[in-house]
């Protein structure tokens, strides 16, 4: 089997596994190529920047310091079989699995139901401005495959979006959070749009940005659809 690429890893972080310190290994490759990517370096599938059996040897030696590992990307589960099977072996360890996804792959995810406790689920924009901003037509329907399949197993699950105001409006995110909530998700994140510094394509004004963090009226109303609501503003 392939060894798993790994394209960066972040040594400890307390945002992003809710609830936990975890480590996060960023791997290489995506299925998509969305217009606000801040990792296009981590798109392209190639080789790794880290040896998989030194990180981990070093994940190792990190059990009962850290309580879990994320693996994001890139599109972590674009790896497949490298991943699952590395994501088994960090399990085993002990520590609880984190998986930050586009939820490209549902037939992967129900793969990984016994090995993966919780994921971050992006639900980039509407069906209308999914291909704009992805590039890839399919994104929206497999994104709705895979909630649908996680909010099923009851493993943890935040869905969140990204607010860059090129494809999200306000009625936009409200329509997204209607959508996640009907279908059961219960945990949402508004998260800023920050233009990655080397894209020319950023036209978008500070004040477009922050919209979506100071309209009380649009935060009640997300926020009455689930248990949590997380706005990360920075
Ligand atoms: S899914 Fe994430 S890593 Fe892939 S292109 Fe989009 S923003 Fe970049």
């Amino acid at each position: 089997m392939k060894q798993i690429q790994i394209g960066g890893l972040v040594s400890f972080t307390t945002i992003d596994y809710p609830g936990k310190l975890a480590a996060v290994l960023f791997l290489k490759g995506c299925p998509l190529n969305c217009k606000y990517c801040s990792n296009p370096h981590l798109i392209p599938l190639g080789e790794g920047e880290y040896d998989p059996e030194k990180v981990f040897d070093w994940l190792r030696a990190r059990v009962g310091k850290l309580e879990g590992v994320v693996f994001s990307g890139g599109e972590a589960l674009m790896q497949a079989d490298a991943t699952i099977e590395y994501m088994k072996r960090v399990h085993d360890l002990g520590f609880a699995i984190g998986l930050h996804t586009n939820g490209f792959y549902p037939d992967l995810l129900k793969k990984v139901n016994d090995t993966v406790d919780w994921i971050g689920l992006d639900f980039k924009a509407t069906r209308e401005h999914y291909h704009d901003l992805t590039g890839i037509d399919v994104a929206y329907d497999r994104m709705i495959e895979s909630l649908k399949y996680w909010v099923s197993t009851g493993h943890g699950l935040e869905v969140r979006t990204t607010c860059d105001p090129r494809f999200v409006s306000k009625t936009d995110l409200l329509e997204i959070a209607q959508t996640a909530s009907c279908m059961g998700a219960k945990n949402f994140a508004v998260q800023k749009y920050t233009p990655y510094h080397e894209c020319e394509c950023h036209e978008t004004s500070a004040a477009d940005r922050e919209q979506f963090f100071n309209d009380e009226e649009l935060k009640k109303n997300i926020e009455s659809l689930f248990n949590t609501v997380v706005w990360r503003n920075n």
